[in-house]
């Protein structure tokens, strides 16, 4: 039991981005729970080893060799699989092995989140081909590094996903930043996912948000009831006489199922919320705006 309980903590420490992206040195050589459990005794590293629960969390990080992420996924046995991977190195053989061992365990996976360059996790969108039938909930978080403007094809300027119709269980797709536009592998229409309840986009303050791509990315998610949109910059007025030039031309996106919507914006793009009035959202209860509820009054526009 207290072998089973021990797989929480790691869960915790698997948000942790810093610790990812290298940038957080103290936590460097750390070891993750199991291990300290499994180096008690030869008896406890016995029901440690024996107790497939306590290796369904792992995160794969620079600082794990690839033998060690092979054991700890093989002592899961079959068990789901909550798996954090970081590519955060644009060499070849760097991304091989993470890529293999994702490939291997795709069947296993409940959570997934991948941390790293867009050079490799471009090239991950097309070389994790293997089935997830239970991936729940899929995070690519891409970091930016100073190599690619050398290596990365302008072919792959766009971000660049594996189709999430290939998830058919997933209920969870965050993807930070979005990068426009915006393509999966092999290729977008008809991609996303009927099953998918949450969705996630974090956007960057440049280039601005493009509200035509947005919308269309939106509107594929049929089912969706929660929205997230992170660091949206959309328009910098102050106010308008007329019509916002952001949303000129664009129609409406229907959200019927939607049910939650939170926004944050980018510096000195919290004025203007035009755009909002183009969401179609008959079913919205929720509505939070730089973390103020005060949009909920508004909730009536908004919704028609
Ligand atoms: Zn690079
Ligand atoms: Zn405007």
């Amino acid at each position: 039991m207290i072998f089973e309980a021990a797989a929480e903590p790691l869960r915790n420490t698997s948000d942790s981005l810093f610790h990812l992206s290298g940038m957080e040195p103290s936590r460097r050589g750390r070891r993750p729970s199991q291990i300290d459990i499994a180096a008690v005794c030869s008896r406890w590293r016995t029901i440690a080893h024996k107790t497939a629960t306590m290796w369904n969390t792992i995160i794969f990080d620079n600082y794990l060799a690839n033998e060690a992420a092979e054991e700890w996924c093989a002592r899961g046995k079959s068990t789901p699989l909550d798996l954090v991977v970081a590519f955060l190195d644009c060499a070849e053989e760097g991304r091989w092995h993470r890529v293999a061992l994702i490939n291997r365990v795709s069947h296993r996976l409940r959570t997934l989140k991948l941390v790293g360059y867009k050079l490799p996790l471009n090239h991950v969108a097309s070389e994790w081909t293997l089935p997830a039938p239970w991936l729940q909930t899929y995070e690519v978080l891409t970091r930016f590094c100073y190599c690619e403007d050398h290596t990365v094809s302008m072919d792959a300027t766009g971000m660049f996903i594996r189709a999430p119709s290939s998830f058919p269980a997933l209920r969870s797709l965050k993807i930070s930043p979005m990068y426009f536009p915006w393509r999966t592998a092999p290729a977008f229409d008809g991609c996303c996912a009927s099953s998918v309840q949450d969705l996630t986009l974090s956007f960057q303050d440049w280039p601005r948000t493009d509200l035509a791509s947005t919308f269309r990315l939106l509107a594929a998610f049929q089912n969706m009831t929660s929205l997230k949109l992170e660091n949206v910059a959309i328009c910098e007025a102050g106010s308008h006489a007329t019509e916002c030039t952001a949303i000129v031309g664009l129609e409406p996106v229907h959200l019927l199922q939607l049910q939650s919507l939170l926004v944050t914006t980018s510096y000195g793009f919290d004025s203007c919320f035009q755009w909002l009035h183009l969401l179609d959202a008959p079913s919205l209860r929720t509505v939070n705006i730089n973390n103020s509820q005060s949009w909920q009054r508004e909730l009536p526009q908004i919704a028609g």
